[in-house]
């Protein structure tokens, strides 16, 4: 038959599936000799049957009737014993800690006859019986059978008011709490129908029944939904005898961490709350003090939870927090974890404890969250006492303050100027760039975590704030309306891209330790983060196989990238050289040209300016390789708006105007209008169709590559094709430009070392005909984010009206977006990397969608093997980082759980 009970003495903190996390470290302490009150755990495995039952599993009632009989013994006391009553809690406790799971229910086994045994027990500390009582039938009222609390509170403060203005809980002498008891019985009566269950078996059935319940409760359910925790765990439910922390000055009860969670620091923390008991310290009912002071209160428990934990933390190897009680000078431990920190703290505990030879090097990496590793970097808002004006999606972390603007180009205007602005918009698009890049931060009203905005902004590093659809615009009157305040253009206002919230003013920001440290700054050099960070991120290089490069367009990102750490770029974008006034107008002439020669022109214009920028690029990472793509966008998103151009066109035309030019942009316009642009004519399309413009950019790569090289750099160019979804498109392609390039290094009598040709894997048709592909390829580039959406059909730019709704209900794995959805996507990669190293073994692999700057995604991209991951500049440190916690075989931690 199953086994569903198990003693304290059973288990092991290995358990934790079985007897969820707080059972599972009862039972460690137990076994360690720790001072644990005894107890015993019902597993997971019957909450989960009772759930799918509908009823206790079989065998259940009779072991827990074990149980409580082995527990009696140990004891010394029995349940509902008049005399000497013994009396338990029931704790909820999952795998992992939940704060929607039902709470504890203290003192369980009391009842009028059990009362006095408690009370003659206690040297007849009548108030002290009575008030474990009223407790008791408080919590069992409210937390088993849902009786509203306020009932009770009411009535006691009703007592409390009898007592005289200000009177508090303690005030209440024994008589009093009598009265309060008896009132407390009517309530729970008049709310359930039934009299308070009297059988202590009777009360124990109902609260672990409730507790089994509670794991389908709404806000459980919720918190998983949002902590990504799975439905299958249930719950596992604890019955522990009670000590009382509330049994005069003598007693009390607190909560201590072996480090301090916030600083990292290596001295106890923690919280003491003198004759309290259980709940009253978080309650906040009473001030608490300061756990150094139980040293001067009680020097001998001090001196006993002092030790209890060291042991703890050099048995678990890492920071532990305690639940405590002390009962009449005599300490008891009734819970400890491995404690949770902050993203400042586990870098400083993971190092310390590295130096003080607790733990090894690959422990240390995999103890820090990649995930939080970003935010280190930026700077953070002071906002205490200000009050926001409206609160938006945190889509990229920092904070910022300056003065509002409403167009990119005046944000561009301003900010080259030397003025902090903050670029507000309904949305952007990719004419706004130039703007955004010269803004201190980016607000918009409009579009989710994956908007342009945000996907700009958390490729800059500038924070960004997006989707704050309280901010009512009026773009006419350059204002803008939240939380009644009007904002006018010029106006001053901070954003906190950590919190998603927006402050009229400006509110003091800190500076992040981190980046002063990264930028070379002494002091912050000498602190235990910078130490900390150098330390394990030198390890984490150490242990990687995969090489991290980064997705930069200009000279600028690439030297960050280069400084954080990145060993190439996997991503140059073209089309940003394709932007300002001077190349846009030559954009437009290539894509209006009739004759060859008119697109001739136009290419001979942009060639030098796009060769300086290759010159640019090589030098900053000469001795490492540079991936480009040939411009990969649609035309149209080099020319004007269709609608507001034909507004244009109209309006002059009333007035009388000459509109011919504007006209016949319009008309080029509706040309190259598309239903679908996504999936119209660009990639390698754009190649094809107008081939003097790939030809004209490999020109300015190989020449600009050339210049490089005869000033003495090493240029090391991979040349990449974007979109292929058919072998012989990268084939004709590659038979058009070689010579193209070959023609001019024979011109200039230089090799280069390195020169690839290669394409992006980003269809599916191009996954999974991979084998093709690579016979005509010197590399693949996974082209994620068009992957993701055109495996799942999702347009990046629209998922935003359904995809919180997709995630809620399981529809999709994650965001895929965000990390990479590995059965769907994961698996097009997989064919594409076994098919196109078949097919050609020299093939060097990588990827350079946003998914490479993304921990869980960047693990998942060391299993399948690539060479490389590229990802944002500001994301480098993340994927070094990834890449060494991979590397030493902890993939899970990408996705931590603290139990
Ligand atoms: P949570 O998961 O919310 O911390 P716990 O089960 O740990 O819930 O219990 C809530 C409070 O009750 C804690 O302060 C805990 O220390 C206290 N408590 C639980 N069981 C006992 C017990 N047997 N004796 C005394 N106090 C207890
Ligand atoms: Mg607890
Ligand atoms: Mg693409």
């Amino acid at each position: 038959m199953a086994k569903y009970v198990y003693d304290f003495s059973e288990g092991n903190r290995d358990m934790k599936d079985l007897l969820g996390g707080k059972g599972a470290n009862l039972a460690e302490m137990t076994n360690m000799g720790l001072p644990v009150p005894h107890g015993f755990t019902i597993s997971t495995a019957a909450c989960l049957t009772y759930l799918a039952e509908g009823g206790h599993p079989q065998g259940l009632m009779d072991e827990l009737e074990t149980h409580v009989q082995t527990l009696e013994t140990s004891m010394g006391k029995r349940l509902g014993d008049p005399s000497d009553p013994l009396l338990v809690s029931v704790r909820s406790g999952a795998k992992f800690s939940m704060p929607g799971m039902m709470d504890t229910v203290l003192n369980l086994g009391l009842n009028e006859e059990a009362l006095k045994g408690l009370a003659e027990r206690s040297g007849g500390d009548l108030r002290f019986a009575n008030d474990a009582y009223r407790r008791f039938i408080q919590m069992f009222g409210k937390i088993v059978m849902d009786v509203p609390g306020d009932a009770f509170e009411e009535a006691l403060d009703h007592a409390k008011e009898a007592k005289g203005g200000g009177a508090s809980d303690t005030d209440l002498d024994a008589d009093d709490l009598r009265g309060v008891i008896g009132r407390f019985l009517e309530i729970y009566e008049e709310h359930t129908g039934s009299p308070f269950p009297t059988d202590p078996r009777e009360q124990m059935r109902l609260a672990v029944e409730a507790v089994f319940k509670s794991w389908n409760g709404k806000r459980a359910i919720d918190y998983r939904r949002q902590n990504k925790i799975s439905d299958d765990l249930g719950t596992a439910v604890n019955v522990q005898s009670m000590v009382f922390g509330n049994r005069g000055e003598d007693s009390g009860t607190g909560v201590a961490f072996t480090r301090d969670p916030s600083t990292g620091e290596k001295v106890p923390y923690g919280d003491y709350l003198a004759n309290a008991q259980g709940e009253d310290v978080v309650a906040g009912i009473r001030n608490t003090l300061p756990l150094a002071d139980l040293e001067r209160i009680d020097p001998a428990s001090y001196a006993g939870l002092r030790q209890v934990m060291d042991t703890l933390e050099g048995h678990y190897a890492d920071m532990c927090d305690i639940e405590f009680t002390i009962e009449q000078g005599r300490l008891w431990i009734l819970q400890t974890r491995v404690g949770k920190r902050t993203a400042f703290g586990e870098w400083v505990m993971a190092y310390d404890m590295l130096q003080e030879g607790l733990i090894d090097a690959d422990t240390a990496l995999v103890r820090v969250d990649a995930n939080r590793l970003e935010e280190l970097f930026k700077r953070r808002v002071d906002a205490e006492g200000a009050t926001a004006i409206a609160t938006g999606l945190n889509a990229s972390p920092g904070a910022a303050t300056g003065k509002v603007v409403f167009t990119a180009d005046e944000a561009q205007a301003q900010g080259q100027g030397g003025e902090r602005v903050i670029l507000v918009r309904r949305e952007t698009t990719p004419d706004d760039y130039h703007g955004m890049i010269a803004s201190q931060g980016i607000l918009t009203s409009a579009g989710g975590t994956n908007s342009h905005a945000a996907v700009v902004a958390r490729g800059e590093g500038i924070p960004a704030v997006c989707g704050a659809d309280a901010i009512k615009l009026n773009p006419a009157a350059k204002t803008f309306a939240a939380g009644g305040t009007t904002v006018r253009e010029g106006d001053v206002i901070t954003i906190d891209g950590f919190t998603g919230n927006v402050y009229v003013g400006e509110l003091p920001l800190r500076e992040s330790l981190l980046e002063k440290a990264r930028q070379g700054d002494a002091p912050a050099r000498e602190e235990t983060l910078w130490k900390a960070f150098a330390a394990l991120m030198d390890h984490a290089d150490v242990r990687r196989a995969l090489r991290v490069r980064a997705n930069a367009d200009t000279p600028d990102q690439s030297t960050n990238a280069r400084e954080r750490g990145a060993e190439g770029i996997g991503l140059c974008r073209t089309e940003h050289m394709f932007l300002g006034e001077e190349r846009v107008l030559s954009v437009r002439q290539m894509i209006f040209a009739e004759t060859a020669a008119e697109e001739q022109a136009a290419y001979d214009v942009l060639l030098p300016l796009q060769r300086d920028d290759f010159v640019g690029i090589f030098t900053a990472m000469s001795g490492l390789p540079v991936t480009v793509r040939l411009l990969d966008p649609p035309l149209h998103e080099f020319l004007p708006d269709q609608v507001e151009l034909a507004v244009e066109v109209a309006l002059g035309k009333e007035r009388g105007e000459d509109m011919s030019e504007q006209e016949r942009v319009l008309q080029k316009v509706n040309e190259l209008h598309e239903m679908n642009p996504m999936l119209g004519l660009r990639g390698v399309r754009l190649g094809i169709v107008k081939p003097g413009l790939y030809a004209m950019q490999v020109r300015a790569i190989v020449e600009a590559a050339v210049r490089v090289k005869k000033d003495g750099g090493d240029p090391r160019v991979e040349i990449m094709i974007p979109l292929v979804a058919t072998a012989p498109e990268l084939q004709q392609m590659r038979a058009e430009l070689e010579p193209v390039a070959r023609e001019i290094l024979e011109r200039e009598g230089v090799e280069l070392d390195h020169l690839e040709w290669g394409t992006m894997i980003e269809l599916p048709r191009a996954a999974v005909t991979a084998r093709e592909i690579a016979r005509g390829a010197d590399f693949f580039s996974f082209g994620t984010n068009d992957l993701t959406q055109t495996a799942f059909g999702f347009s990046r730019d629209d998922i935003g009206k359904f995809v919180g709704l997709y995630e809620e209900r399981k529809l999709v794995p994650a965001n895929p977006f965000v990390t990479v959805d590995r059965p769907g996507v994961g698996r097009l990669m997989q064919i594409a990397v076994d098919e196109g190293r078949a097919a050609n073994p020299d093939l060097h692999l990588g990827i350079c969608g946003e998914h490479g700057g993304d921990p869980a995604s960047v693990v998942f991209c060391a299993e399948l093997g690539l060479d490389y991951v590229s990802c944002s500049p500001f994301r480098v440190e993340t994927a070094r980082l990834a890449a060494g916690q991979a590397a030493v075989g902890a993939a899970e931690t990408a996705s931590r759980k603290q139990g």
